[in-house]
C-alpha cells in the first residue's frame, strides 16, 4: 500500500508549492522514509491567505444546511477510505492500527457533530425598552481561521479545528505537523472530493515559526487555534495580539490521578494502564501522576507493574501490538533524562526504563514507584510511556498536590465515596475531571484546559462558539 501523496492545498488546488524545498517524513517504527513533503514559500502562504479570504466570502453566505451536506459527504468518504487512511496514520505516527482506526472514527464523529451543530447557530431577539424597536443578537462566523496542530493525533487534532471552522461558516488555513502530514492531506482530499469550495480549506507545511509569523502578520485571519505545547502557545498568543486575533489554546497537561483507598482498585488499575500507554503516553490528557492512598499503594503499584510489563511493544501495523514507538528518536533522549533524574531522586524502577530497539524509537512501558514531587517527571509533561506512582495520606493532601502545577487540563480520581467525589469536583483545578473512568473527550462535550493548559474549548456548543462573533442590531421603523 502506498503512502499518501504529499502536497499543499491552496485555493482548491493540490500543489508542490514554489519553494523547491521538501522535508522527509519518517516511519518511527522502522526509521524508513515514507515520502517527501513539499514546504510552502512565502508566496504560497500569501496565495493561501488570499484564497482563505475568498473562500470565507463564499462560505459564510452558504446556507448551513448545504455546508452540513458537504460535511456529511466528507464523513462518508472518510469512512470508505478508513482502511487506507488509518494504515498511513499508523505508518507516519506509530500508534497501533486499532488506535488509528478509533481516532479516525472519533474525527468523523466530530465532523458530523459540527456539521449538524452549524444548523443550530441561532441568534435571538431581545425585547426592547422602546415600543416599535426590534433588537437582534446575531451569531456570525468570525472570519478566516489559521490553525497549527501537534502530531500526536494526526486526525482528531486537525478535525477539531477544521470541522469547527467549516461548520461555523469560516474558512481555515491549517498547518498540521510536518511529521504526520499524510492524515491531514487525506482529510483535505475527502473535503475537496465532497465539493468544498476552493479556498475554504487550505493546507500548508514548512518551517513552523516562519509560517506562523507570516500568517499572523496578515490582516486576513481573524482567529488562531493551536494544539501543542505551553511555550509555543504563549508565543503564538503574543503574535496574535498585534492583530487582535481571537485565540483558542489547547496546550499541554500533567493530569493527576488520585486513587483513594475506598476505590475499586482492579478497575482503577485496568483503566490507568490502558490510559497511560495509549499512544505510548503521547496524549495531552494522559494520566500522568499517580497519587495513591497509602493503604492501597502496594496493591495498586504491584498490579500496575504486572499489567504494564505484559504489554506488547512493536510496529503499530502488527496485529498483536499494544503500544507503538515514540514519534521520533529525539523523544528517547527526553525519556532517558526523566529516568535518570527520577532514579537519582530515589524512585524505585518497577518495570521498563529503557529503549527497546535501535531500529525504531521504542521505549519500554515503564513504572516508577515512590516518586517524590521534586522529581522532574512530577513537574514537566513526560509525553511518553513512564508512569510515576507516589503515596498520599489525606484528601486535603491529595487535592493540594493535584493542584500544585501550573497545568490544568485533565484530572482523574477513583473513589466510591460521594463526599470525596463532591470535594474533588469543586476543588480540583482542571478543565476536565473524570471520576472512576478516564473518559473526558467526545464530540458533544467541551474539551479544553484552564491555567497554563490554555482556554477555549473544542467540541460541544462551547467549541462552536469560539468560531462565532456576536453582533447586535437595533431597528426602528
Ligand atoms: P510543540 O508545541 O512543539 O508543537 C506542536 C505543533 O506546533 C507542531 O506541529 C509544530 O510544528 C507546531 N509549531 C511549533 N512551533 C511553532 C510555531 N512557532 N508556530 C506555529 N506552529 C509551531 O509541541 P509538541 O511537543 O510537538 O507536541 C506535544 C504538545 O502538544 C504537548 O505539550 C501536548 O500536551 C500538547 N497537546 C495538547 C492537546 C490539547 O488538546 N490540549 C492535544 C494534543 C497535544
Amino acid at each position: 500500500m502506498s503512502y499518501e501523496e504529499l502536497a499543499l492545498l491552496i485555493d482548491g488546488r493540490w500543489t508542490q508549492g514554489t519553494s523547491g524545498k521538501t522535508e522527509t517524513v519518517v516511519n518511527p517504527s522502522t526509521n524508513e522514509a515514507l515520502g517527501e513533503l513539499p514546504l510552502a514559500s512565502i508566496a504560497d502562504l500569501d496565495e493561501a491567505l488570499e484564497a482563505s479570504q475568498k473562500g470565507f466570502d463564499v462560505w459564510r453566505k452558504t446556507p448551513a444546511i448545504q455546508r452540513q451536506m458537504i460535511m456529511e459527504k466528507t464523513a462518508r468518504l472518510l469512512e470508505e477510505r478508513m482502511d487506507v487512511i488509518a494504515a498511513n496514520l499508523t505508518r507516519e505516527m506509530g500508534k497501533p492500527l486499532k488506535e488509528a482506526r478509533m481516532e479516525l472514527g472519533a474525527a468523523i464523529d466530530v465532523l458530523r457533530w459540527y456539521g449538524e451543530e452549524g444548523k443550530r447557530v441561532y441568534g435571538r431577539v431581545v425585547p426592547s425598552r422602546i415600543t416599535g424597536m426590534r433588537q437582534t443578537v446575531k451569531k456570525e462566523p468570525i472570519g478566516p481561521v489559521i490553525a497549527f496542530v501537534a502530531w500526536n493525533f494526526p486526525a482528531i487534532n486537525v478535525m477539531r479545528k477544521v470541522a469547527g471552522a467549516i461548520g461555523a461558516g469560516c474558512s481555515i488555513t491549517i498547518k498540521a505537523s510536518e511529521e504526520t502530514p499524510g492524515t491531514c492531506i487525506a482529510i483535505g482530499r475527502a473535503f475537496m472530493d465532497a465539493g468544498l469550495p476552493a479556498g475554504v480549506l487550505n493546507i500548508v507545511f514548512g518551517d513552523p515559526a516562519t509560517i506562523s509569523s507570516h500568517l499572523c502578520a496578515s490582516d486576513i485571519p481573524r482567529k488562531l487555534s493551536f494544539t501543542g505545547s505551553v511555550p509555543i502557545g504563549k508565543h503564538l498568543q503574543k503574535l496574535a495580539a498585534d492583530k487582535m486575533m481571537r485565540c483558542t489554546m489547547e496546550l499541554g497537561g500533567h493530569a493527576p490521578v488520585l486513587v483513594f483507598s475506598d476505590a475499586d482498585i482492579d478497575a482503577a488499575v485496568r483503566n490507568c494502564v490502558a490510559g497511560k500507554y495509549r499512544n505510548a503516553g503521547q496524549v495531552c490528557v494522559s494520566p500522568t501522576r499517580f497519587l495513591v492512598q497509602e493503604a492501597v499503594y502496594d496493591k495498586f503499584a504491584t498490579a500496575f507493574r504486572d499489567q504494564a510489563s505484559k504489554l506488547v511493544v512493536g510496529d503499530g501495523l502488527a496485529e498483536k501490538t499494544d503500544m507503538g514507538p515514540l514519534i521520533a528518536e529525539r523523544r528517547i533522549e527526553v525519556m532517558e533524562n526523566f529516568m535518570a533524574d527520577a532514579l537519582s531522586n530515589g524512585s524505585n524502577l518497577l518495570t521498563g526504563g529503557e529503549r527497546l530497539s535501535n531500529s525504531g524509537s521504542f521505549f519500554a512501558p515503564t513504572v516508577l514507584g515512590d516518586v517524590t514531587d521534586d522529581a522532574l517527571i512530577m513537574n514537566e509533561e513526560p509525553f511518553g510511556p513512564i508512569a510515576p506512582i507516589s503515596r498520599f495520606s489525606t484528601l486535603d493532601e491529595a487535592i493540594e498536590r493535584a493542584n500544585r502545577l501550573p497545568f490544568g487540563l485533565a484530572a482523574y480520581a477513583f473513589t466510591k465515596n460521594a463526599k470525596t467525589a463532591a470535594a474533588l469536583s469543586s476543588e480540583i483545578q482542571s478543565g476536565m475531571l473524570a471520576i472512576n473512568s478516564l473518559m473526558v473527550a467526545s464530540a458533544e462535550t467541551p474539551f479544553g484546559g484552564i491555567k497554563d493548559s490554555g482556554y477555549g474549548s473544542e467540541g460541544s456548543i462551547e467549541g462552536m462558539e469560539t468560531f462565532l462573533t456576536t453582533r447586535f442590531v437595533t431597528e426602528v421603523y
